[in-house]
């Protein structure tokens, strides 16, 4: 194998693991961005469920004004009725203090009812509030995970960038352009080594794309160090000598 298409490979080793470092910081930010959605998800839930219940808790506390109220219009009433002077008075006012008690005590029910519900939802957003700090931790967690990630590739691709410059030094710098280009399309899978899958035929493949390569192509590629591409995919061809 030519000076050359090693120094391509070498490159292609260099982009491929860039791109695999880029692939999972991106993977790590995903996951930090999905549980971060699902943190303030459970906060915008939480926050519309207490809303409610402070709506149940200001309609209750208007029940019990109301219940206070009616409690003092029966008082009145029973004053009432130890002044009157007829039987008939007496029975009207009775019947009134009846129907005032009676509206009470559905009232009462109505507001211990409310009660109970705004107990309930005060629970419901206690178990709520901690479910939400379970994935706050789990997003911290996730965060961390990144950021040590992050640090962690940052030595990784400064010892990959030396890597890079060398390989570079020692390719034309058209070949280098056309290397980035096809990297750029092929995602750092620029090289394509050409086999010969049967022994007995002269038939030869370029793996990149599994179409055929001519045998004087394939001869050419083990004799000389060119820079040729696949007339398929166009990626960079190379053959190891007596393939
Ligand atoms: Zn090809």
């Amino acid at each position: 194998m030519g000076a050359t298409i090693q120094a391509l490979l070498d490159l292609q080793e260099v982009e491929l693991q860039v791109a695999d470092i880029r692939r999972q910081v991106a993977s790590r930010e995903k996951r930090v961005a999905a549980q971060a959605a699902r943190v303030q998800a459970g906060q915008k839930e939480l926050a519309a469920h207490r809303d409610q219940t402070r709506a149940l808790q200001i309609e209750f506390d208007a029940l019990d004004l109301d219940i206070k109220s009616r409690n003092t219009s029966v008082a009145k009433l029973r004053e009432q009725l130890n002044a009157v002077r007829t039987n008939k008075e007496y029975q009207a006012i009775l019947s009134e203090m009846n129907n005032a008690r009676a509206e009470i005590a559905r009232v009462e029910a109505r507001g211990m009812e409310m009660m109970q519900q705004i107990e309930t939802r005060k629970g419901e957003a206690e178990t709520r509030a901690a479910q939400i700090a379970v994935e706050e931790t789990r997003l911290s967690e996730l965060r961390g995970e990144l950021e040590r990630a992050q640090q962690s590739f940052s030595e990784r691709l400064s010892r990959l960038n030396a890597q890079r410059d060398a390989a570079a030094a020692k390719v034309h710098p058209e070949v280098l352009k056309q290397f980035n280009r096809l990297s750029e399309r092929f995602d750092g899978e620029v090289m394509a080594r050409v086999s010969r899958p049967n022994p007995r035929r002269d038939e030869f493949i370029c793996e990149g794309c599994n179409m055929s390569v001519s045998a004087e192509r394939a001869s050419a590629l083990m004799s000389r160090d060119d820079v040729t591409t696949c007339g398929h995919c166009g990626r960079i061809l190379h053959i190891a000598r007596g393939a």
